[in-house]
């Protein structure tokens, strides 16, 4: 088989995402990404939740669901599980992700279910027409906030390092070469890896002057191994870092321990756990 290009992933669906909306660049890295790593695209799923960022899975020419609110990473977990073979990426917004679909993150973190999660953060909920998301900057001007936002915004990075996420890194849309290089790392991966993409909303939020102004490259010293200091960095705000924060070798992801969970106890089946369990 030809290799495949980046364009080859490309389904026949045309992305109906405004123009100059951050989230293609994101499907662009992630198909050049896939070319770079020849992943066979019947060897890949891609799993959404709910949001203008969800309806990734349409645009791309591999296996994929479009699934509900919130859920995506229980969605996801269950596809590596019953296909651990599969690459598995999923992928939403940052309502979806950081506010009602929240609670999913520590324990994909502490299972390290071996799968790539992409969050496209525009700090704004875009399909909802413009209201304040769990990112939106203290004081964020909307529709909904007409007097400015009055919560503090999560910090997603420090979020995701203290949870232990074996693989934390943010990306810039505005820097598509970057990305890409960070999504074929995330891929290689063995583990969890969550990836917050700054993804403007051009439409209800557009922060592409504010990103281009305070993102910046990690320390190119920065050793990702070190915990504490990538919580300190995720701790700067005024200068948004780009690249890996955070990223922990050698943890047994969860379908191995399954495997080996398997191999310890070959005769278990759940009939004989339905028998023990009646004496
Ligand atoms: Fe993108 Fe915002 Fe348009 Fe949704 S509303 S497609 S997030 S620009
Ligand atoms: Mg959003």
């Amino acid at each position: 088989m030809s290799k495949l290009k980046a364009g080859d992933y490309k389904s026949s669906v045309k992305p109906i995402w405004c123009p100059g909306c951050g989230d293609y660049a994101v499907l662009t890295a992630l198909m050049r990404a896939f070319a770079q790593l020849e992943l066979p695209k019947e060897e890949i799923t891609v799993a959404s939740g709910i949001g203008c960022s969800s309806r990734f899975p349409a645009f791309i020419d591999t296996y994929g669901i479009h699934g509900v609110h919130g859920r995506v990473l229980p969605l996801a977990s269950g596809i590596k599980l019953g296909a651990p073979e599969t690459t598995v990426v999923a992928v939403g917004g940052d309502g979806d992700g950081f506010s009602i679909g929240v609670g999913h993150i520590p324990h994909a973190a502490r299972r390290n279910i071996d799968l790539t999660y992409l969050v496209m953060d525009n700090s704004i909920y875009g399909m909802t027409k413009g209201q304040p998301s769990p990112t939106s900057p203290e004081g964020a001007v909307s529709k909904a906030s007409p007097y400015g936002s009055q919560e503090r915004p999560l910090n997603p990075m420090l979020m995701a390092i203290s949870y232990d996420v074996s693989f934390v890194a943010r990306c810039f849309s505005g820097k598509i070469r970057e990305m890409t290089d960070v999504f074929v790392q995330a891929l290689e991966h063995p583990g969890f890896s969550l990836i917050q993409v700054l993804s403007p909303c051009v439409t209800f939020y557009n922060t592409y002057g504010h990103y281009n102004q305070i993102t910046r490259a990690l320390p190119v010293d920065h050793d990702p191994t070190d915990r504490l200091r990538a919580m300190a960095l995720a701790m700067e705000t005024e200068t948004q870092y780009l690249g890996i924060f955070y990223r922990e070798a050698g943890r047994a992801t969860y379908s191995q321990r399954f495997e080996t969970l398997q191999q310890r106890a070959p005769d278990t089946t759940l009939e004989t756990i339905f028998e023990s369990m009646k004496r």
